[in-house]
């Protein structure tokens, strides 16, 4: 069986770090075991919804490279739904209720107030044929409860939290349609898995009572409608949690769009969240293919993974120093070469910051202010300059023999004159880019000639 996993976003809003996370797994998972990775957009509240989160969405997947094999709107499937609906009405299992908010929210307040669970006390399910059409003649619509099934617990064994039961007495039979037809999310959302073949549910653990009452939905559905189709697995990962261990508002607003903007690089956020809350060491892993053999969901932990910016900064800095050109060659200025970016690769933090060392390449770099001994020193190296294979070896092997210096006093005067800084790339591959002409014109403007 093809492993088919999904990741269903509301597009109510912009994703945060949590959802990449999510996607993230749930193409690994995908890939892991050869299978589809689909994008489900779960478009059905109309009045929240918006076209331009749902391009925002594609982008930023596009953007981390964990590119959909399928995509799918609930809002283009209601059709679905309504049969789905019927059918489980047909066999029982959804059933009209006509509390008002305030009544629901007053039941809850008494059930509460008695020390009881405050769980929907399924009133409805009481009314005669009479009362019912009172009701209606009122002019109240109703709404739609799904039924529970109270006769045996909710049982799964989930991917990272193992064994789980629920007695079903214990929740509420939930609202499945509104008074308007409008649907909540649970319903459709079964019938969208058993539709599409999900095999795999992979979500964060504030779903996991929506689970106990998905899996009702799915063994009912199964019955009504779907008897080709089998019940999904579901594993709920821990929760993120910033750095400072608590739930942060800052966290929920962090996006593709603010790590792009700090110059991070997707395989870093990728390597990062791909093994964060997990017993595997979050390692500056560049090749997806590695991430996604190691990837195993029995590794993953039940206490909430911390994700921390600092650490994906140190990430980013040993990703970058992987990159190779053709990656960042479209960013580059023209005239740039892959000597030139492996040379300097090794002392970049951010790849953006690439552009002030081409600009210390191609010059003019800053002048630095040296001792009177160092100007007649690097005027000596103008001199002594000769161009080679390794002009670097060659000069500063020169320089050691005539003058006797070594270590810092040979190479640190020779670096500021010839850069403009104290430290930097490695001279030997960097002198051969500024070039011969060049080289000897900064040499000599730092001796003052
Ligand atoms: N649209 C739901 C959400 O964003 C999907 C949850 C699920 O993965 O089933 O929470």
């Amino acid at each position: 069986m093809t492993t088919i996993t999904r990741f269903a976003p509301s597009p109510t809003g912009r994703l945060h770090v949590g959802n990449i996370r999510t996607a993230l797994h749930n193409w690994m998972l995908a890939k892991k075991h050869g299978g589809r990775f689909l994008l489900r957009i779960d478009d059905t509240d109309a009045e929240r919804s918006r076209e331009e989160y749902v391009d925002a969405i594609r982008a930023d997947l596009a953007w981390l490279g964990l590119e959909p094999d399928g995509e799918a709107r609930q809002s283009q499937r209601l059709e679905l739904y309504d049969a789905a609906f019927e059918a489980l009405k047909a066999a029982g299992r959804i059933y009209p209720a006509y509390e008002t908010a305030q009544e629901l929210e007053l039941k809850r307040k008494i059930r509460l107030g008695r020390g009881k669970p405050p769980v929907y006390d399924r009133g409805a399910l009481s009314l005669s044929d009479e009362e019912r059409a009172a009701k209606e003649a009122e002019g109240i619509a109703p709404h739609w409860r799904f039924k529970l099934d109270h006769d045996a617990p909710i049982e799964w064994n989930d991917g990272v939290r193992g064994p789980q039961k629920f007695d079903p007495a214990q929740l509420s039979d939930p609202v499945v349609r509104r008074a308007d037809g409008g649907w909540l999310y649970m319903l459709p959302s079964a019938v969208d898995d058993l539709d599409m073949g999900v095999t795999d549910v992979l979500r964060g653990e504030d779903h996991v009572s929506n689970t106990a009452v998905q899996i009702q939905m799915f063994t009912a559905l199964i019955a009504a409608r779907y008897a080709a189709a089998k019940m999904p697995s579901f594993a709920h990962e821990a929760l993120l949690v910033g750095s400072e261990g608590k739930l942060s508002k800052r966290l929920g607003s962090l996006g593709c769009d603010h790590f792009r903007a700090q110059g991070y690089e997707p395989e870093a956020l990728v390597a990062m969240l791909a093994r964060l809350g997990t017993s595997q060491p979050v390692e500056p892993i560049a090749d997806r293919a590695l991430l996604v053999d190691t990837f195993d969901l029995s590794t993953f932990g039940r206490a909430p993974a911390k994700f921390d910016e600092t650490e994906l900064h140190r990430i980013n800095a040993q990703i970058v120093h992987q990159l190779p050109f053709e990656r960042v060659r479209g960013y580059l200025p023209s005239g740039f070469t892959e000597a030139a970016w492996l040379a300097i690769r090794p002392n970049l933090e951010k790849a953006s910051e690439v552009i002030d060392w081409w600009q210390v390449v191609t010059g003019p770099v800053e002048r630095t202010e040296l001792s009177d001994e160092d100007r007649a020193y690097v005027g000596e190296a103008a001199g002594a300059l000769e161009w080679g294979d390794n002009p670097w070896g060659q000069l500063t092997g020169a320089l050691k023999d005539s003058t006797g210096r070594k270590g810092k006093a040979l190479f640190l005067p020779l670096r500021l004159a010839l850069t403009g800084r104290a430290s930097g790339p490695d001279m030997g591959a960097l002198l051969p880019l500024i070039g011969e002409d060049e080289a000897r014109a900064r040499l000599e403007r730092a001796a003052g000639r």
